[in-house]
């Protein structure tokens, strides 16, 4: 019976895994569209700018708290892209090894350096995307790798 559960628990680790992967998938396209969506507010207020600093010249009435303002949602929608490429560049590519620091690719189930397994967390608002996680010590970890400390 301790076997069947063994296999049942590996079975469920597995669906769990891909689900993961899956969840990350779902993750970078949302995060596509946020870095579109936010390219696009800041053409439009590039745009909203070049307007009130046409209005402002015709008017001949020069008003730089309103320039600044907009300057102003410029730059917080730079540092929301910024934000969003980084957290879009962390699903999508590297990863650093929790135990030795080799940037792995995001894909990676262990890490390429010391083998260490790397598993995905739910929230990708978090500054690490995997956590580390102590199980299958015995047959997983450190087989055929040498161990960084
Ligand atoms: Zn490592």
């Amino acid at each position: 019976m301790s076997f069947l559960d063994d296999v049942f628990s590996k079975a469920k680790d597995v669906t769990k895994a891909a689900g993961k992967k899956t969840d990350n998938l779902v993750k970078i396209s949302k995060l596509k569209m946020q870095c579109a969506t936010i390219n696009n507010n800041i053409r439009s207020t590039y745009e909203k700018l070049g307007n009130t600093v046409y209005d402002m010249i015709k008017s001949d009435s020069e008003n730089q708290t309103v320039l600044l303002g907009v300057v102003s949602e410029i730059d917080d929608l730079y540092k929301q892209l910024e934000r969003t490429t980084k957290k879009l560049e962390k699903l999508r590519k590297i990863y650093s090894c929790p135990r030795c620091d080799e940037k792995n690719k995001a894909t990676a189930v262990y890490c390429a350096k010391c083998g260490k397994r790397l598993v995905v967390t739910d929230s990708y608002e978090d500054n690490d995307i995997y956590v580390d996680v102590d199980i299958d010590d015995d047959d997983d970890d450190d087989i055929g790798f040498p161990s960084v400390e």
